[in-house]
């Protein structure tokens, strides 16, 4: 998720509805021994009470025999019965947590969990950040429901095991009944839609892996606006958008911007992840979030000039998390600047392509002066999605992209970009960590970034670099804090010069002071001695 604005980060703790919940984190044992496979998730939603009623079914492989199953439940919602392998099971449920128990150990191997339950789910307090759900109505009074639960994790609405460690590798169904005459939009593909007794039931489905916050899905009096898009690799995949009928006129437009903003990230960072299923985006009252397939949008149409053309700040990053969240998803919170630090280099990369090269640099700069360094971007391991959220992970995560691209040079740094985006080991069922991004940046570069790395994204220091006058025109140039060899730009009385710059130092002559890296390359502190 992010948050609008080239320059205002805008972020502020999770914490649904007073409920204090939060995602991720230390990986209960028991949920450690779960390897989700799939989840259907069956509700009717009613807007009149503002409840929902149904049941979950989740596969599951228990890697060893086990005492008890453990799924996360808001203790908002009511569980009413357990069923595992269709026998009925005991269950306990507090802490945001179900217990389930049997007589004998639950055996090794393929396990399915039914788990009827209902409720009133939380209300949202500032959505996207303070999630839940909305139960808004559009401007001619229809309803108009949206979830959201990045911060908090689906268990704000179904059982599921929620860390990002684990998303369910055959998918999702989402079957869900509205009242007749309002449409679900959801993940993946539209399988069927059936109508009984003034009720609508709507059967998503993808085939694809799956973070279980985007596991949701959006009610309104929706129009469908689609056409097909040809992806970089020549596949053809429809491009739908579920807007409130009041925008209808404006779906057509909207979708030339979506268009732009595919091709430029395809560029980049290869495929459209889902070609086999769509491109979905639908009209929510919160500004926006991932949501796979069905990106969340809110910005009400907003647009900003860029390359003179009308541009959508929030359509096009929550479209770049298509690839890095989605595609590329942090296995930890922890990491989770891999999703947010360089989807908001992909918002640079399109000034880059539709305003060139300085307007990209300026925007870097910008970028580099917003940088708090008041927490690391990485916290350690096993923090949850709470303690990770802080606005460096976007900007400064960003910035260190930048860094990276001068430090490697083009020839290596995009190349490897785009191979942390389509390489399977990093992609889909297999999340990254941190580590992984570091040892492939390296690997390709040919030398350890490691000190790099640790230094950006492990402390809240600046590069510091100090600038020594030892003659009447020479300047010894050397870094404080980096053990390894980088780039670095001196402008000098006769132009711009790129040394290698070392902790021993390199003398430079200039009849002038010497200017150190002009464009801003690295977030930094220097000292004239
Ligand atoms: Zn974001």
């Amino acid at each position: 998720m992010r948050i609008l604005c080239v320059t205002v980060l805008v972020f502020i703790c999770c914490n649904a509805n007073g409920q204090n919940l939060k995602s991720g984190g230390k990986l209960d044992p028991d949920q450690a021994n779960m390897d989700i496979r799939h989840y259907t998730v069956v509700l009717t939603v009613d807007p009149a009470d503002q409840s929902i009623d149904g049941y979950t079914e989740t596969d599951l492989v228990l890697e060893k025999p086990a005492e008890r199953i453990v799924f996360d439940l808001t203790q908002v919602l009511q569980v009413k019965k357990i069923w595992v392998n269709s026998k009925e099971q005991q269950f306990e449920h507090r802490d945001h947590r179900i217990f389930i128990s049997s007589a004998a150990p639950f055996k090794a191997g393929k396990q399915k969990v039914k788990i009827a339950y209902g409720g009133k789910p939380a209300i949202a307090e500032r959505a996207p950040w303070i999630s839940g759900f909305q139960w808004e109505k559009d401007s001619q009074g229809n309803p108009w429901i949206s979830i959201s639960c990045q911060g908090e994790g689906a268990k704000i609405y179904f059982p599921c095991k929620d860390h990002p460690s684990d998303e369910p590798n055959e998918g999702a169904d989402m079957i869900i009944t509205v009242p007749k005459g309002l449409t679900v939009a959801g993940p993946g593909l539209l399988k069927k839609v059936s109508d009984k007794k003034g009720w609508s039931t709507f059967h998503w489905k993808t085939n694809y892996t799956i973070s279980n916050y985007c596991i949701l899905f959006n009610v309104g009096k929706y129009s469908l606006v689609s056409r097909d898009y040809t992806t970089i690799d020549g596949n053809k995949v429809p491009m739908q958008f579920y807007v409130l009928e009041e925008n209808k006129s404006k779906a057509a437009h909207h979708l030339d911007l979506l268009e732009r903003s595919c091709r430029v990230l395809e560029k980049y960072f290869g495929e459209y992840p889902w070609a086999k299923e769509k491109i979905g985006i639908a009209e929510t009252p919160h500004l926006g979030m991932e949501h796979q397939t069905m990106n969340a949008y809110g910005n009400k149409f907003k647009y900003v000039k860029l390359g003179g053309e009308d541009f959508d700040w929030l359509l096009h990053h929550e479209f770049g998390h298509e690839w890095w969240a989605n595609k590329v998803t942090n296995r930890d919170w922890a990491h989770m600047w891999i999703q947010e630090g360089i989807c908001t280099y992909g918002d640079a990369l399109i000034v880059r392509d539709m305003e060139g090269e300085d307007a990209y640099v300026k925007r870097m700069q910008q970028t580099a002066r917003n940088a708090q360094n008041k927490l690391p971007i990485v916290q350690g391991e096993e923090i949850d999605s709470d303690q990770t959220y802080h606005g460096d992970i976007y900007g400064k995560g960003a910035f260190f992209m930048h860094t990276l691209r001068y430090v490697m040079g083009d020839e290596k740094f995009f190349p490897t970009l785009k191979r942390l985006a389509t390489d399977p080991q990093y992609t889909y069922h297999n999340t990254v960590v941190t580590k992984d991004v570091e040892k492939l940046f390296s690997e390709a570069y040919g030398k350890s970034l490691d000190p790099l790395f640790k230094l950006y994204l492990y402390t809240t220091n600046k590069l510091e670099i100090s600038v020594r006058q030892t003659g009447e025109d020479k300047y010894l140039v050397r870094l404080l804090n980096l053990d390894m060899q980088i780039p670095l730009d001196i402008t000098s009385d006769t132009g711009t010069q790129t040394i290698t710059a070392t902790s021993k130092g390199v003398t430079v002559t200039s009849k002038s002071m010497v200017i150190v890296d002009p464009k801003v390359f690295y977030l930094k502190k220097v000292t004239y001695e």
